[in-house]
């Protein structure tokens, strides 16, 4: 089987090295990683590479898909603006996330105006082809994708244009795992895409204060075994601080640039992350100077905010790491990519979703 597996590497004897180097660094205990990240999950997941590690050695995925974190709440207030005649523009995966009562997909259904976009841009340029309707674009992401809604911003949107803003950032959500000591975790892989924008320095701190190793890496599967075999080298070595496999796009520093504009732009709140309780310092807004496109100021939205799981879903048990997606009672039963039940389910990123594509066993049961 592993070497069933191992064919499907573009360099099969590296990945057999880094494998047997792995398991040279067998701490004579279990040790749990965790990866914070949609696009490693698929890696791990499609590659197989759980069933490649040693079995003293787990390497399970955290908060890491932006559309399974948003808050019901969040959903809700779009659904409010649709319902208010609103034209709203999202990603498309979005559309089918449930908020406490229905998605965006049913209002639409039910007559609401409702518009899938591939980019900001697309949605200003409706603003302006639409200068008698308010569109609110619901912006969805982390670190990686808030530099685009901040240079929109700054490149001053037509009046009836604005954002719901419902931006989250990793490091808090990784301290929150680390804080509450509910996942007891050995070290991240810490993003890829998101680290290309904020660098490597805002997880120094989580290693200092919790003694965890951290490496950020890249995506290939290559790059996953690098970052693991990396972290155990750390643990072995006793050394807790934050290293970059992932060399060829992430600098120390990160893209100042993009890190510039989001400060002009966004300040830092705390904010609900869903499946988890309020986060501190977890997530952006829009400044005061800029609250004409702001939708919740514009249009004073506001929903009560509920928890939003359907009956039976894990979801806030699989985004702390507590859980695999198949231990969910209602994997690949009554929740599957067709018919989802929870934001893991529904989106490509999401640990669910990608548990229920690519693992053959759960697929055949
Ligand atoms: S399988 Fe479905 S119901 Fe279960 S945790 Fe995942 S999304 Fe929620």
């Amino acid at each position: 089987m592993a070497s069933a597996l191992l064919e499907k590497f573009r360099d099969r004897k590296l990945a057999i090295r880094i494998l047997r180097e792995i398991r040279g660094l067998n701490p004579d205990r279990r040790v749990k990683f965790m990866h914070v990240c949609g696009s490693h999950e698929l890696t791990i997941t499609k590659f197989g590479l759980r069933s490649l590690f040693p079995d003293w050695l787990e390497v399970i995925s955290g908060p890491g898909c932006p559309i399974c974190v948003t808050s019901a709440a969040e959903i809700d207030e779009t659904i409010e603006l649709a319902k208010r005649g609103h034209f709203i523009t999202t990603f498309g995966d979005m559309f089918r996330v449930p908020g406490t009562r229905t998605s965006l997909e049913n209002a639409r259904t039910d007559g609401a105006d409702v518009k899938i976009v591939y980019g900001v841009a697309d949605a200003v340029e409706m603003a302006r082809r639409n200068p008698e309707r308010e569109v609110v674009h619901a912006a969805v992401g982390f670190e990686t994708t808030a530099p685009t809604i901040a240079a929109e911003i700054l490149r001053e949107p037509p009046e009836n244009f604005s954002f719901l803003v419902c931006h989250r950032l990793i490091p808090p959500a990784m301290e929150f795992l680390l804080a509450s000591g509910e996942t007891a975790l050995d070290g991240f892989i810490c993003p890829g895409h998101v680290s290309t924008i904020i660098g490597s320095k805002p997880y120094g701190p989580l290693s200092k204060k919790y003694g965890v190793p951290q490496v950020i890496a890249g995506f290939e599967p290559i790059d996953v075994l690098l970052g693991v075999w990396m972290l155990l080298k750390q643990l072995r070595e006793g050394r807790r601080e934050v290293e970059i496999e992932y060399t060829r796009s992430v600098r120390p520093e990160g893209n100042v640039v993009a890190q510039e504009k989001m400060s002009e732009v966004f300040e830092v709140v705390d904010k609900r992350w869903r499946g988890f309780p309020v986060i501190p310092r977890s997530a952006f807004q829009l400044r005061r100077e800029f609250e004409k496109h702001d939708a919740r100021t514009k249009f004073d939205v506001q929903v009560e905010s509920m928890v939003g799981f359907a009956k039976g879903c894990r979801c806030g048990d699989v985004l702390k790491g507590l859980i695999y997606p198949p231990e969910c009672p209602l994997f690949g039963k009554t929740c599957t990519p067709e018919k989802p039940r929870g934001g893991c389910m529904v989106t490509t990123e999401g640990a669910c979703n990608i548990a229920f594509r690519h693992e053959r066993p759960h697929r055949d049961r």
